[in-house]
C-alpha cells in the first residue's frame, strides 16, 4: 500500500521520538499506536540505556495493546515505526493480533547502513516483520524519513564509538 499523507504524519512523531531517545541516550527508535478511527493510542520510544536491550517501544506498545484492547481492535489498529520491528517485537505484535505495520525504515536497509559502517553484527538475527509474521501487513520506507533517521542512526554509531 502507498503511504498517505496520513501516515507521513504519524511516521513524523516516530522520528521526532527517535531523535528524543537519542538525544536522551537511548537508541533512535520510536513508534506509535493509531487505532481504526485515527486516534492515536500510544506512543513510546527506546529506553535501553540502563541496560535492558528488550525495552523497545514497539514490545511496549504490544502488551499495552493486549492489556487495553479487545481482539478486534487490536487487528483494525496500526503501528506506525521510525525503523521497522525487530523479531522480538514482530513475535509479540503477532502473538497479541495488531494489525498494519507502517515504517520510516525497514530492517534490510537499517542492516545495510549498519554494515557499511563496519558495526558488529546484532545479538539477534535480521528478519523482516512479515517473516516472522506469516500475512502481516508491513508497508514503507518512506524514503526522505529515512534520510533523516540514517543521520541519526550514525549519530547513535558515533556515539557508542566516541564511549569505548
Ligand atoms: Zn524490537
Amino acid at each position: 500500500m502507498t503511504l498517505t499523507d496520513t501516515d507521513l504524519t504519524h511516521l513524523r512523531r516516530c522520528v521526532e521520538l527517535a531523535r528524543e531517545a537519542l538525544e536522551d541516550g537511548d537508541e533512535p527508535f520510536g513508534s506509535l499506536l493509531v487505532s481504526a478511527s485515527g486516534e492515536v493510542l500510544i506512543e513510546d520510544r527506546n529506553r535501553v540505556k540502563d541496560g535492558d536491550h528488550t525495552r523497545h517501544p514497539e514490545l511496549a506498545i504490544a502488551q499495552w495493546s493486549a492489556r487495553n484492547l479487545t481482539v478486534e481492535e487490536r487487528a483494525a489498529a496500526t503501528v506506525y515505526t521510525s525503523g521497522e520491528h525487530c523479531p522480538m517485537c514482530a513475535a509479540a505484535h503477532g502473538w497479541v493480533g495488531l494489525g498494519r505495520i507502517v515504517a520510516a525504515v525497514r530492517s534490510a536497509q537499517l542492516t545495510q547502513w549498519l554494515e557499511a559502517w563496519g558495526e558488529p553484527e546484532p545479538a539477534v538475527a535480521t528478519l523482516a516483520a512479515d517473516e516472522v509474521v506469516p500475512g502481516l501487513a508491513v508497508d514503507g520506507p518512506a524514503p526522505d524519513l529515512a534520510d533523516e533517521m540514517q543521520v541519526l542512526h550514525r549519530s547513535r554509531v558515533e556515539r557508542d564509538r566516541a564511549r569505548r
